[in-house]
């Protein structure tokens, strides 16, 4: 498929269409999918959106997430209604094996694929690309295209609430990543109806009271400064995982408090799984966390917000990441 018109005509008949996204979906992924699936769906589509893995609970309220089908816990079914898709949208992922099974069975149907993404080094696995690491977000992209499509008259408040989600997660509430153009954007959103105030209140004012212990507990017997590498670590054990009853979304957020001490330029938060090690990295300015992860940690992401994962246990992760440092110290301790 060569261009935007193409996908156009493709799109001007009913069509059984597959939105996708990445396994354990933030606030863009589930925000750009939902976003695009009622777009699609008012124009008469008939769309199911796939997730490899559930949401977490601070997404709850967004407009029909229950129909999002989780592909761990049905996956003939989900199996099935991809198998029917005449086009797939792979949304705020950019490479097959960030959806697991998922990918394997969209990389052997035969329909049409489209991406819309803003990681870095897109892999190229669909018909259309629409990449834009500049992007804030998936979800302004997700804006952008319908915009593109001649169709931004069909913006309503439930899309807007959808697509301010995903920008208002993926900034850090407009910290990072913004633009001129990206606030103009927003102030559309807020013309559709959408009330800025109360989204903020449901999505970042929704915690357990678990979620603030564990913070605490992170804060206070997890955290580990290496100043003379810029660098703070949180790490959690399969114990604190247990005795947490850590679930998705339950850690979201805490790896940026280390970026609140005067001198830290990357974050790592560390979390043994039952199974893996899981890694999140954040860092300011030019330090790019994205090598890190990729490099060694099999994962991606963008620059200054990656993760990835290790299979060698707590101990052997921490140690390697703490070796890794020497390497990046002369960017690490520069002045931002
Ligand atoms: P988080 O640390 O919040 O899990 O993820 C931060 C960013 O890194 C997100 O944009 C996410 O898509 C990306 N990311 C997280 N884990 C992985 C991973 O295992 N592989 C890749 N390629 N990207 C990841
Ligand atoms: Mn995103």
């Amino acid at each position: 498929m060569e261009n935007l018109q193409e996908l156009k005509s493709f799109l001007s008949q009913a069509r059984d269409i597959i939105i996708t996204t990445h396994r354990n979906p933030d606030g863009d992924a589930i925000g750009s999918s939902l976003g695009l699936y009622h777009y699609l769906e008012d124009r008469g589509h008939s769309v199911k959106i796939i997730s490899p893995s559930e949401y977490p609970d601070f997404l709850a309220w967004m407009p029909e997430v229950e129909k999002i089908m989780i592909y761990d816990i049905e996956p003939e079914e989900s199996e099935k209604a991809i198998q029917k898709a005449e086009i797939i949208f792979c949304l705020d992922f950019n490479a097959l094996d960030r959806i697991d099974k998922v990918g394997e069975i969209i990389d052997k149907h035969n329909c049409l694929k489209v991406m819309i993404d803003h990681h870095l080094y897109p892999e190229n696995f669909v018909d259309y690309i629409i990449s834009d690491t500049t992007a804030s977000s998936t979800c302004e992209m997700v804006f952008d295209f319908i915009v593109d499509l001649g169709h931004k008259h069909f913006l309503n408040h439930k899309i807007g609430d959808c697509l301010f989600t995903g920008i208002l997660t993926d900034t850090g509430s407009f910290k990072y990543s913004t633009s001129a153009k990206l606030f103009r954007i927003v102030a559309d959103l807020l013309d559709l109806g959408v009330d800025d105030y109360m989204l903020q209140d449901l999505i970042f004012n929704s915690m357990k009271e678990k979620q603030l212990r564990l913070l605490g507990h992170c804060l206070y017997n997890r955290m580990e400064i290496l100043p003379e590498y810029g660098t703070g670590i949180i790490y959690l054990t399969k114990e604190d995982y247990s005795t947490y009853n850590i679930k998705r979304g339950d850690t979201e957020g805490i790896v940026n408090f280390l970026l609140k001490i005067n001198g830290i330029k990357m974050a790592a938060f560390i979390m043994e799984q039952p199974t893996i090690v899981k890694i999140s990295l954040r860092s300011k300015g030019d330090f790019s966390v994205q090598e890190i992860a990729k490099r060694h940690f099999k994962g991606g992401g963008h620059k200054n917000a990656s993760g990835g994962a290790s299979f060698q246990g707590l101990n052997a992760t921490l140690k390697k990441f703490k070796e890794l440092l020497p390497r990046y110290k002369s960017h690490l301790v520069k002045q931002i």
